[in-house]
């Protein structure tokens, strides 16, 4: 069996929330119909759900933002998808700007694990809701390069991070062992009893659970069985 380490990016590798507000923020700054005066810990509260950007515009519209729990059943409009190509120019605009990752800085995790990004990229990849030209350009910025990442083109194009699993064969029975990293309970549940690790990283945006581990914890997984796996092919 392979071993793969699969790591969600923001609130893991990045804390990312701060730029997401910026985006948003940008997207609808002086613009009729958007609500101006967000503050960030109702943004966060809402980015606690969402899993694509369409879902800022009903937090955003003038209309009035509507409960972060109703919104996974709230199906996408002409003017969700006009948001999200909103909030996308918006984020382009900005990383225009070559300090733009400094808004988002690393966690300690992604310190730990950036020797071994460098030593065993093919053993990393990135899934994750967010565009894939953003984190790579921040990856980048602080010098990780050749990591495979799915965003959010690939999880709207296959309907969700399991999906995106199921089509890089992560979850045949017996082909892979998969160590997948998030720090959203929801984004692990549909991964419970289809990989080996489903590992809740407990330093994220939500809130912890009994059996969430440190980032020291999930490094020393990792850097484990990455010495494992090194050991066999030798
Ligand atoms: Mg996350």
């Amino acid at each position: 069996m392979e071993i793969k380490f699969v790591l969600d990016f923001d609130g893991v590798l990045f804390n990312s929330a701060f730029e997401a507000y910026t985006v948003a923020n940008k997207a609808t700054q002086g613009r009729e119909g958007f609500r101006q005066d967000i503050p960030y810990d109702e943004f966060l509260a809402f980015r606690s759900v969402v899993t694509d950007a369409w879902q800022y515009n009903r937090l955003y519209t003038a209309k009035g933002a509507i409960p972060p729990a109703a919104l996974p059943d709230v199906a996408p409009n002409e003017d969700d998808w006009a948001f999200a190509r909103d909030f996308f120019e918006a984020r382009r605009e900005i990383m225009e700007n070559p300090d733009w990752p400094k808004v988002m800085p690393p966690y300690d995790f992604y310190f730990l694990l950036k020797p071994l990004f460098a030593a065993y990229p093919g053993r990393f990849s990135i899934l994750s809701t967010r565009n894939v030209a953003s984190i790579r350009q921040a990856l980048a910025f602080h010098g990780t390069e050749n990591i495979e990442i799915f965003g959010q083109e690939d999880i709207r194009r296959l309907g969700s991070k399991l999906a995106v699993a199921q089509s890089q064969h992560w979850l045949d029975q017996g082909k892979f062992l998969i160590v997948y990293v998030d720090d959203m309970n929801s984004h692990l549940e549909p991964f419970e009893g289809e990989i080996h690790l489903p590992l809740h990283a407990d330093w994220g945006y939500d809130r912890g659970t009994p059996g969430s581990l440190s980032a020291n914890q999930i490094h020393t997984i990792i850097s484990s069985l990455l010495s494992l796996a090194n050991k066999d092919a030798a």
